[in-house]
């Protein structure tokens, strides 16, 4: 399985994601201090060689370049149009019930998952399709 893709389940937990932010450029005086990208529901997933790349834990969607001015929420949700449940939720960590996580979220992030897992598929497909049509203009060129 690739790293990180669906064990990632104690990300749930906002305290969780807050520890993974230890390379995290950004720290006093910015917009994006861990505390309000680990609030924002992402957490680090680049590690030393990509610093700044973060992943929703919700949605999945990941996130690189970021700026000190930038506003975890606001960039979560222009990225994700619509498509993130914790951000559709509009709740902060302190205020998700059981019912909130075990009704809507953890169904609407398996959806997440299988729609990642569909484009990384259609990705793959369409990759083979070029290479075959390749290999075929290489056995009959034009
Ligand atoms: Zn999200």
């Amino acid at each position: 399985m690739e790293k990180g893709k669906a064990n990632d389940s104690i990300m749930l937990d906002v305290n969780a994601r807050l520890q993974t932010f230890k390379h995290w450029p950004f720290k006093e005086d910015c917009a994006c201090t861990p505390e309000k990208m680990a609030e924002a529901g992402f957490y680090c997933c680049g590690g030393e060689n990509e610093p700044d790349l973060v992943r929703c834990y919700f949605c999945r969607k990941e996130l690189d370049g970021w700026e000190p001015d930038d506003d975890p929420w606001t960039e979560h949700a222009s990225h994700t149009r619509g498509l993130c449940p914790y951000v559709n939720l509009g709740k902060k960590p302190h205020e998700l019930t059981v019912m909130d996580v075990l009704s809507i979220i953890e169904p609407e992030r398996s959806k997440c998952l299988m729609m990642k897992m569909h484009d990384n598929w259609a990705d793959k497909f369409n990759q083979r399709c070029e290479d075959k049509r390749r290999e075929i203009d290489v056995c009959a060129p034009k």
